[in-house]
């Protein structure tokens, strides 16, 4: 199945279709434009006959692993299925054929459902006010410590740090740091919580935030939750929450319950917009309170007249985004939460974690499972005991791809030796966990009886192990015409 390049497969004078000889007069291009802008050589294109074109494509599509082919038990980026229909939905002429730059007036209904899309995430997250701008989850991050910061200039705090636990995402120190703060790490409990002693020590007048994520990276529900508002807010900081694990919370609990001032969404995570490679996603972030003056301009609201974008913001930050988001991946998101309800969230969350609870009692009687507690929708292992045989986490991961599954996170959280963390998502039936649960109880058997096995694998696909840090390096993303002798 080895697919070689479409330019390999070209042969001169080659064609896709034959069209009739075009009977209108040539132009002569250098009378039109200056002869310097104008390509020299060749543009190099494959060419190809059409059944070529079409076996190219669909070979390389199905060499791919996703959503849609495998089980994607990957951690922490709840891979869940996404529903068609919200795509077709959001494919509607009367959304994908507007301009940004139309009159209000003529996109009432887009900004109805922006403004619907705000009022639904608020009444999940307990939030005041939301902003559907940010691209991504890592983007809320940076957009709100942005928010926080202009907040303390204004009152004339001066507080630079931001508090961020061991086990979490990198994009949190990431963010903390592009923003200019200066980070500072708080260590986890042997349960795997916030280490509250830890916490006071660290939390002072020059703190902004602490940034958490609850369930945390473990998948853990965070138990001292009110304990840590609390230590946080009676100096004067603000909470924030990294809300990419909001698939276990959905109509369970709301986080402005527990304290929080101020957090991200991951529409692309929680409400089901495919994702992976790149995007697009949609992160966006809700406020509370005094913080909801410094949001991105503009918001969406609605007078007599109706919906309008209001630009008129006097502390607001700014834009942070072109337009008004990836409103695309906010139309599946909206068409997602429009179709579940309140009590279809709610069984969402319940499934996720029942599913999560199912795979790890099973799998914990093979795998070291370090946080021996119920889970929330995901749980880590860790492959130390493997390690012991001269096994990585890594074998183990590529070798699952031989039984078609795409593998778990992997060295993630970091606190964590050669962890396998493992999200299976509500959406997936008891038949592919126990399939799932089956080819990991070989591959721990595989560990004692033939090490070998596993080290070398994937087997059955098309390319094996690459050299991923050559790969990295030594970007190949474009076509070399072969020189005879290559
Ligand atoms: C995915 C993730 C992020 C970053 O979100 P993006 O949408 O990928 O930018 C942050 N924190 C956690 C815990 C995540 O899982």
């Amino acid at each position: 199945m080895r697919e070689p390049l479409i330019f390999e497969k070209s042969r001169k004078g080659r064609r896709g279709c034959s069209l009739p000889a075009c009977d209108v007069d040539k132009e002569n291009l250098e009378k039109l434009i200056p002869k310097k802008y104008l390509r020299q050589g060749s543009l190099g294109l494959p060419e190809v006959s059409e059944p070529d074109v079409v076996r190219h494509f669909v070979r390389l599509s199905q060499q791919n692993m996703g959503v849609d082919t495998n089980f994607y038990s990957l951690g922490s980026c709840t891979m869940k299925y996404n529903p068609k229909v919200n795509e077709d939905i959001a494919n509607l002429p009367g959304f994908t054929r507007i301009h940004p730059y139309q009159p209000q007036a003529s996109v009432q209904g887009t900004l109805q459902l922006l403004y619907e899309m705000e009022k639904l995430l608020c009444e999940i997250s307990g939030m005041d006010r939301i902003s559907l701008q940010p691209a991504a989850g890592a983007h809320g991050e940076l957009t709100s410590l942005m928010m926080i910061k202009a907040y303390y200039e204004d009152i004339k705090e001066h507080r630079d740090t931001v508090l961020v636990p061991d086990s979490a995402h990198g994009t949190n120190p990431a963010s903390s740091h592009l923003c200019g703060f200066r980070t500072v790490v708080v260590k986890s409990n042997k349960d795997g919580g916030i280490d509250l002693e830890d916490l006071k020590g660290k939390m002072s007048e020059r703190v902004a935030v602490l940034m958490l994520t609850i369930p945390n990276t473990l998948g853990l529900f965070e138990r001292n939750i009110l304990e840590v508002s609390r230590i946080i807010h009676d100096r004067g900081g603000f909470l924030y929450l990294d809300g990419a694990n909001l698939n276990a919370l959905l109509g369970i609990v709301k986080p402005s319950d527990l304290g929080i001032d101020i957090m991200h969404f991951n529409l692309h995570k929680t409400f089901s917009t495919p994702h992976g490679g790149g995007g697009p996603g949609s992160g966006p972030l809700g406020v509370k309170g005094k913080l909801a003056a410094y949001l991105p301009a503009p918001t969406v609201e609605k007078d007599k007249k109706g919906y309008y974008l209001d630009y008129d913001r006097a502390r607001s930050i700014g834009k942070v985004r072109s337009f008004y988001g990836n409103i695309e991946v906010i139309i599946k998101a909206y068409c997602y939460l429009r179709f579940l309800g309140r009590e279809g969230l709610k069984k969402v969350s319940q499934n996720a974690v029942l599913n999560a609870n199912y795979l790890m009692s099973k799998l914990k009687r093979y795998f070291y499972l370090p946080y021996d507690q119920p889970c929330m929708h995901e749980f880590v292992l860790s492959g130390v005991e493997g390690k012991m045989k001269d096994v990585r986490t890594l074998d183990i991961a590529k070798r699952l791809l031989d039984f078609g599954f795409h593998p778990p996170t992997i060295y993630f959280p970091l606190i964590v030796k050669e962890a396998l963390m493992i999200e299976p998502t509500e959406t997936e039936s008891k038949e592919t966990l126990d399939a799932f649960v089956s080819s990991m109880i070989q591959i721990r058997k595989e560990i004692d009886d033939d090490p070998s096995l596993v080290k070398q694998a994937p087997h059955n696909l098309s390319i094996g192990r690459l050299d991923e840090v050559k790969a990295a390096k030594e970007l190949k993303l474009r076509w070399k015409e072969k020189k005879s002798g290559d």
